[in-house]
């Protein structure tokens, strides 16, 4: 059987006149489906020899005789474009998961999420920014705390990253007559306004150049994205050049659990 998927819109011109437009998009949505599938093939197959590759290399550098400059550096670089590798591997294959896999809906305690990752970051980053978190509401949300774990996870990773050593990044968990709000504001490079609508595509990141200093995918701010949308909420983003942005996540308040 092949089934067919209509997209029907209904178009007003006013003074009583509409048009009915049905499009057949069987064939866009199984090309999306392709894309879907090819995505997760190839992170999931990528593991193997990534991990076989990366086992060798620790072997290489534990040998007992002495290495050559050479050969320890190459292994060096070796190492570290793997672990490179690695990380995108993961992003891909959790981006593509949050495509193809249903969420695990439960009421998840934000406060104590929040807190356990910025003691988590704190611990990374040790050199780096100080962290601030105020909890102006208790109030707990219906989601996946898996991938809201991952959202905020890479918010505040980014506020550190992107941040001189040793400023402040404050993160406030609050409520407002509509919403639930988690923002993360820090004082680091900012983004210019032509920026903003492209940071959370797909590998894009800003100023290749300064983005080569500071380790990441591109695939960040994807996930935060979709983690979002797929819990009703979006992404706010407000910045200024060399003074610092603000990430806020708007949840509708009927996720409140
Ligand atoms: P990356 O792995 O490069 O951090 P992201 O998708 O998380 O990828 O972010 C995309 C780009 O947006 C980054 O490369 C960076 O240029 C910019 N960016 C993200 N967060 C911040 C921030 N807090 N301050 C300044 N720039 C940021």
């Amino acid at each position: 059987h092949s089934h067919i998927t209509l997209l029907v819109r209904i178009v007003s011109y006013g003074a009583g006149l509409r048009l009915l437009i049905a499009q057949d998009v069987t064939q866009l949505r199984k090309i999306e489906q392709m894309r879907k599938d090819f995505v997760a093939n190839v992170s999931h197959e990528l593991r193997t020899p990534l991990t076989v590759l990366k086992g060798y290399l620790e072997t290489l550098q534990e040998l007992e005789q002495p290495l050559s400059p050479l050969m320890s550096h190459s292994i060096q670089q070796m190492q570290e474009q793997s672990e490179r590798m690695q990380y995108l591997v993961d992003d891909l294959l959790l981006l593509s998961n949050l495509e193809t896999q249903p969420k695990r809906i439960l009421c998840v305690d934000i406060p104590t999420l929040l807190d356990k990752i910025c003691k988590e970051n704190e611990k990374l980053n040790n050199s780096a920014g100080r962290i601030e978190l105020t909890l102006e509401t208790k109030a707990h949300i219906k989601g996946d705390e898996h991938e809201l774990r991952s959202a905020f996870s890479n918010l505040l990773g980014n506020a550190l990253k992107y941040s001189p050593p040793r400023s402040w990044v404050k993160v406030c968990w609050r409520q407002t007559n509509q919403n639930l709000i988690l923002e993360i504001t820090d004082e680091g490079e900012g983004i210019s306004d032509a920026e903003i609508p492209r940071i959370t595509e797909r590998f894009y990141r800003v100023d290749v150049k300064r983005a080569h200093k500071v380790a990441g995918t591109g695939l960040g701010l994807a996930i935060v994205k979709h983690v979002l949308l797929r819990h009703d909420a979006h992404l706010v983003v407000s910045s200024e050049l060399h003074k610092g942005s603000t990430f806020s996540c708007v949840f509708p308040l009927e996720k409140k659990c």
